[in-house]
């Protein structure tokens, strides 16, 4: 028997109803669907070892994953390896839901690496700081570096026609992309798709933060990498997510559930849901369903596992310096000054600043200069917000200029 939350619209109004059929009859009930994606959706109370393998392998039952899925294939893992951080900063992926990943991969036949391109410090130093390289290290699963780069063509990319790939992840038969949910200044979310962005061989990532230096350009060029390397499965751990100045200065907040999915975008508009994000706000979950490489739309997901009513989580907090859209206003000119009055700046917090230059290390168009403490040149600022995103101190925060005319 099969148990799963159907979803059903009456005036408006959406309603699940719990329902219990054979596998076959679901088979035949989904079939004749053409754009439908199947989420599975698990409640996991915390982070001990059993109860979270046991979700990993509930979720997989419930996607129907066959026996001989990984089988001799080779599997890369794509944790999130943002920056050294400790685990309860909720800032990288868990090291539990690591292994219990790594562990049910091998056990089902795969042959399994782990590997990522932080924003900040080497993947053994981030794996080492979260806790992850001890787990990799007790089931024998390496840990690689993307510190290589293959330049792969895509000419069926819409903006981006060639990315410089970590050399594993061109190498291998498979990626899962282990994420974890939390709100991003640039993207608003993140999940199993922007992870992939850490696929981007070291610092080419900053070159692709110039080149495509709006909130637009930017999620075309992640839904071009989705199409490019679409995980076989996306795991986003959302039993502790980030909410708030995400994806490193935010909270940590307990939310109680994990999605599984094929469907790497499915994956993520459910995650959104679940947090009361609207999917089709999310630019990169919307270019990459438009492109047909995955399902944003949450009526046309097929939740299965656990009541996503029940999961809800309300007052999720978004992203403080999240950007905005703002349709119907095309002119070059207005665009730009609806811009600069509505998105955000990073504004350097002088008495957090300690100096240490990391963001103007990192700053893409190089505006960031340093004396005793860092100073941002506003003129040649694409908002791109990597220097909030890794400075070690908490000392970046977004405000809004309300400024005319700035760039
Ligand atoms: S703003 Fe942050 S990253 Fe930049 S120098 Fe100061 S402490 Fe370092
Ligand atoms: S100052 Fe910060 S937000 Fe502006 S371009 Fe540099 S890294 Fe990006």
């Amino acid at each position: 028997m099969f148990e799963f939350w159907d979803r059903k619209v009456n005036q408006g109004v959406y309603f699940f109803i719990k329902k219990s059929i054979q596998r076959e009859q679901l088979t035949l009930a989904v079939s004749g669907v053409k754009k439908m994606s199947r989420v599975a959706v698990i409640k996991v109370e915390d982070y001990q070892e059993e109860s979270v393998k046991e979700a990993i392998i509930k979720g997989m039952r419930l996607l129907g994953l066959k026996e001989g899925f990984f089988k001799d294939k080779q599997v890369l893992l794509k944790p999130n390896f943002l920056a050294p951080s400790p685990v309860e900063r909720a800032v990288c992926s868990h090291p539990a839901v690591i292994g219990a990943v790594a562990a049910t991969t091998a056990e089902m036949g795969g042959v399994v690496k782990a590997g990522d391109s932080p924003g900040l410090g080497s993947v053994f130093k981030v794996a080492q700081s979260c806790g992850a390289s001890q787990v990799l290290e007790n089931l024998g699963v390496p840990l690689v570096s993307f510190e290589e780069p293959v330049e792969v063509k895509f000419p069926q990319g819409r903006i981006c026609r060639s990315f410089p790939l970590a050399r594993p992840v061109v190498e291998t038969d498979m990626i899962i992309s282990l994420a974890r949910l939390k709100t991003h200044n640039l993207t608003r979310y993140t999940g199993a798709v922007k992870n992939l962005y850490g696929c981007i061989s070291g610092r080419h990532k900053a070159a692709f933060h110039l080149r495509y230096n709006s909130v637009e350009h930017f999620s075309q060029m992640l839904a071009d990498l989705l199409g490019l390397i679409p995980p076989a499965l996306s795991v986003v751990d959302g039993i502790v997510s980030m909410e708030g100045p995400g994806p490193r200065a935010g909270n940590p907040r307990f939310t109680g559930f994990m999605v599984i999915s094929e469907d790497a975008v499915a994956a993520d508009a459910a995650a959104c849901s679940l947090v009361g994000i609207d999917p089709e706000k999310i630019l990169h979950l919307k270019y990459a369903g438009e492109m047909g490489y995955g399902i944003h739309k949450i009526n046309q997901l097929e939740l299965v596992g656990d009541s996503p009513l029940e999961l809800k989580v309300k007052n999720f907090k978004q992203a403080s310096g999240t950007s905005i859209i703002v349709k119907g206003f095309n002119h070059p000119l207005v665009a730009r000054i609806l811009r600069n009055l509505f998105v955000p700046i990073p504004d350097i917090i002088p008495e957090k600043c300690r100096g240490c230059s990391v963001c103007a290390d990192r700053c893409p168009p190089g505006v960031i200069s340093m004396e005793k403490k860092a100073y941002i040149n506003q003129n040649g600022c694409i908002r791109c917000y990597c220097c909030q995103e890794l400075c070690p101190h908490e000392a970046i925060r977004l405000k809004r200029s309300f400024r005319l005319f700035k760039d």
